[in-house]
């Protein structure tokens, strides 16, 4: 890696492998450094735990009628569910389940909270949801819930500006062979050239000089611009040291854009346990018990003998320091709940993410601090054209999401090459 690069793209998740491609298509001399073991970052479809695919990371094409991933899905014949109506989904209170009435007061409660906290941010008030959500409704630790699920935070942490600009079309169509696969199909097809040097952390980015010098172990790399597609705790924790130190007001965008938490438990059985159609939903509310966080769950994904729990915020973030059997523990009582103790000896196999606590990593998704909404288009900026930020957190309305992530890589690309002076390939 001693030579001179024209680019160099650091992280290889959903926007260095968009950014890494495009420049590659280009003709331009690119490399992609990535400091894990594997590509994809957050879109991880983890085959080896089950057998089966099942995504650790994202999972449903999010506004699926806009997001381009779903158009590459369809180039290249990858499949995926057509529906994913939030509504379509079973609720259980803990010693039975909601009647019609009761799913419909659900739905109208999670609805109601979603409306008020864009409205608040669509009126121009940056606060805390908590602030703007009815906090009287019997179902308000599900409210919270689902609004954790979208953002990975607690309402208190979320900021009802930045809630508001997301551009959600409701249509959340999950990925068949997993989110994960279709992001490194969509790489490796649209630039089968490509080349990631993978287990390579890049520790400091030099951008005094000319271009930008780059410290590794394995060495120093050298290149006219870097494009930095790493999430933003990676920056605010200063696991990627500046010379010279970031901006101030780059450095306070980083910092007040986190990651927060968003997990899933995974199980598998010897067979059918739950009786429902591939691909069904269903929430859990203890209503005998308010100190009890809600999960919900994916059953038979595609027909595997699977559930899928997914738990957000300061539970999800509690659980996994709480250590892996404590969230397997916690997803198997409101599952027995709910489908019976029979269950507990059918599993076959479990796995639990950790997002949080992972170093290269640092939480699920970004989401605004309250009266920080501003902050997210200070990522838009460059390092004197030399260092370009792309990654979910830098898209400004599709944040939190592959698609976003992906659409801020082919961004950083473009601008890289205008300033290489490339001509568009
Ligand atoms: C549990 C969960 C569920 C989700 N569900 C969905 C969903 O259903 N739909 C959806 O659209 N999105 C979902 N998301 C969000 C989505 O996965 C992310 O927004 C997206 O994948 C982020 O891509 P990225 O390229 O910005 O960052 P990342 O995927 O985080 O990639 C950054 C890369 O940088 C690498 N890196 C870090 N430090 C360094 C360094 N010093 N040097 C070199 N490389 C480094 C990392 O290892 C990583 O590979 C989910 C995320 C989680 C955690």
């Amino acid at each position: 890696m001693s030579d001179l690069f024209d680019a160099v793209v650091i992280g290889a998740g959903a926007a260095g492998l968009a950014a890494g491609a495009r420049l590659a298509r280009a003709g331009v001399k690119v490399a992609v450094l990535e400091a894990a073991g594997r590509i994809g970052g957050r879109a991880f479809t983890d085959t080896a735990s089950f057998g089966v695919p099942w995504d650790r990371g994202c999972h449903w094409l999010h506004s699926a009628s806009v997001n381009p991933l779903r158009q590459l899905a369809d180039e290249f014949g990858i499949a995926y569910l057509q529906r994913g109506s939030r509504q379509a989904r079973d609720t259980h209170l803990g010693d039975r389940w909601a009647d019609e009435d009761e799913r419909n007061a659900v739905w109208t409660a999670i609805g109601t909270a979603f409306d008020a906290v864009k409205h608040a941010g669509d009126e121009g008030r940056d606060v805390a949801a908590s602030e703007v959500i009815d906090r009287t409704t019997p179902w308000l630790r599900l409210t919270r819930h689902w609004l954790s699920l979208m953002s990975a935070a607690d309402a208190e942490r979320l900021s009802t500006r930045d809630f508001a600009v997301y551009a959600d079309t409701r249509e959340n169509y999950p990925v068949a062979t997993g989110y994960g696969a279709l992001v490194a199909a969509v790489a490796h097809k649209s630039a089968p050239s490509l080349a990631v040097t993978l287990d390579c952390p890049v520790t400091r980015i030099d951008w005094t000089g000319a271009g930008v010098v780059l410290e590794t172990p394995r060495g120093t790399v050298k290149a006219r611009l870097a494009i930095l597609a790493v999430p933003t705790s990676v920056v605010a924790n200063a696991r990627i040291a500046f010379a010279p130190a970031l901006p101030v007001d780059l450095a306070e965008a980083f910092a007040a854009l986190p990651l927060g938490a968003a997990e899933k438990v995974a199980f598998q059985f010897d067979r059918d346990v739950f009786g429902v159609a591939p691909t069904s939903y269903c929430d859990t509310i203890d209503l005998h018990d308010p100190t009890r966080a809600p999960i919900n769950f994916t059953l038979n994904p595609f027909g595997h003998a699977m559930a899928i729990g997914q738990l957000a915020g300061e539970n999800a973030a509690g659980l996994v320091a709480a250590g892996s059997s404590s969230m397997i523990d916690f997803g198997i009582e409101a599952l027995v709940d709910a489908f019976g103790s029979d269950l507990r000896a059918r599993v076959t196999g479990t796995a639990t993410t950790a997002w949080v606590t992972d170093p290269l990593i640092g939480g699920a998704y970004s989401c605004a601090l309250p009266g920080l909404a501003h902050m997210r288009a200070r990522l838009s900026q460059t390092l004197e054209d030399k260092v370009l930020f792309a990654g979910e957190a830098v898209s400004a309305d599709a944040y939190s999401t592959a698609h976003g992530a992906h659409l801020t890589g082919l961004a950083a690309a473009e601008r890289a090459l205008a300033l290489l002076g490339q001509a568009a390939a």
